[in-house]
């Protein structure tokens, strides 16, 4: 496989958000505001992405709580859709993105060192036929909280399967997007297995794959074991009323707990013909985690 399985590696979990606005461009909380806010809901780190703005956010960092700089960048999208917004996570300096075509702002984002994120495709109506020839992103946005909020259009899975099924190995991230105070914050996290908490250690994780994304549910453990039906893929959660293992197209299995009862268990024989497997996890109340892609093959 071409991911860590953050269950397997050493280090430690950190929660964070990677996608945040502030009154640097449209969001209603200031620099400070943002950071405090986050750090007092227990967040190990937050990414702030404001609209064409790479604040120099250093000075928020505190004890056992990272500050990491980045942006969204808005370049033109030649593909039919509307304008992309991609997530630069852990940049330092603006790209252009004026007369400069998508590809190359992605290539501007990794020239870096930062990691690129395609946000909230579902909200932007974007199809593969938006996606298809861009290269240099790690992933996309499974969930995003303010697009949720705002008009419904919050989960973006079948878009993620789409790019999985036809680009190739692509991680998710449920993130917030937060522009309000509240109304669209702490919702959607990632948590990131990683062997420091520092900028360079969080973006190496998240290039790796080794996190997974939440909005409350917890995965505990991912782990392939040898089964009597052949090589299984066995993942421990939370109590989850839903167990569902996702590969490509038509392929996948799901498990589901009995009325007033739940599920902390289930594993999944590993199908080559299956390309990959992805975890999704939904509790008694419907929030949700989803795991990275377990690769089963080289299946594109
Ligand atoms: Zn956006
Ligand atoms: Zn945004």
């Amino acid at each position: 496989m071409i991911y860590e399985n953050p269950f397997s590696m050493p280090g430690k979990f950190y929660k964070g958000n990677t996608h945040t606005h502030s009154t640097e461009s449209d969001g209603k909380q200031t620099l400070k505001q943002r950071f405090d806010a986050y750090r007092a809901r227990g967040y190990d780190f937050l990414v702030m992405t404001d609209h064409g703005v790479v604040s120099d956010v250093s000075g928020f960092s505190r004890d056992g709580f990272l500050a990491i700089p980045g942006v969204e960048l808005h370049p033109g999208n030649p593909y039919g859709g509307e304008t992309y917004h991609f997530v630069g996570i852990g940049v330092s300096r603006l790209v252009e993105t004026v007369g400069t075509s998508a590809n190359d702002v992605l290539a501007g984002i990794n020239d870096q060192g930062g990691v690129a994120v395609l946000a909230h495709p579902y909200w932007s109506g974007h199809t593969i036929t938006d996606y298809a020839e861009l290269h240099g992103y790690i992933g996309v946005e499974v969930y995003n909280t303010t697009c949720y909020v705002s008009i419904g259009k919050g989960y973006s899975e079948s878009h993620w399967d789409d790019l999985l099924d036809r680009a190739g190995p692509t991680v998710g991230l449920a993130v917030d997007d937060a522009h309000h105070v509240s109304r669209d914050a702490f919702q959607g996290w990632i948590m990131v297995k990683a062997r420091e908490l520092t900028t360079p250690a969080i973006l190496e994780s998240l290039r790796m794959g080794a996190f997974y994304s939440t909005q409350g549910p917890e995965i505990k453990d991912m782990q392939v074991a040898a089964t009597f039906l052949g090589q299984c893929l066995r993942v421990r959660t939370t109590p989850a009323q839903r167990i569902a293992f996702k590969g490509r197209a038509s392929c996948g299995q799901c498990f589901d707990a009995g009325d007033g009862e739940s599920i902390e268990e289930a594993e999944c024989v590993l199908e080559p013909m299956w390309g990959y497997l992805r975890v999704e996890v939904t509790d008694a109340s419907g929030k949700k985690a989803w795991s990275n892609p377990f690769l089963v093959s080289d299946y594109v």
